[in-house]
């Protein structure tokens, strides 16, 4: 029994990829959204141009945590 199970490297690149696109990926495994859950412990100015994502899947409770960069829209 794992208590912290991750997503494979294929599941978190599919994700990552359907979030670029702006829009919520659901998780593999159970077919349900994902959570975003803010990063960092509430302080602001980090100064990185990218952001960061965590998102949690509220069904098994793995997380995927990745870049995302924002601002540009198509
Ligand atoms: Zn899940």
């Amino acid at each position: 029994m794992t208590e912290r199970a991750q997503y494979d490297a294929a599941e978190q690149r599919a994700m990552r990829e359907q979030r670029a696109r702006g829009e919520m990926p659901p998780c593999p495994r159970c077919a349900v959204v994902m959570t975003e859950r803010p990063i960092g412990g509430g302080s602001f100015g980090l100064g990185y141009a990218r952001q960061r994502e965590w998102l949690l899947c509220p069904s098994c409770h793995r997380s995927a945590l990745f870049d995302v960069r924002r601002g540009t829209r198509n």
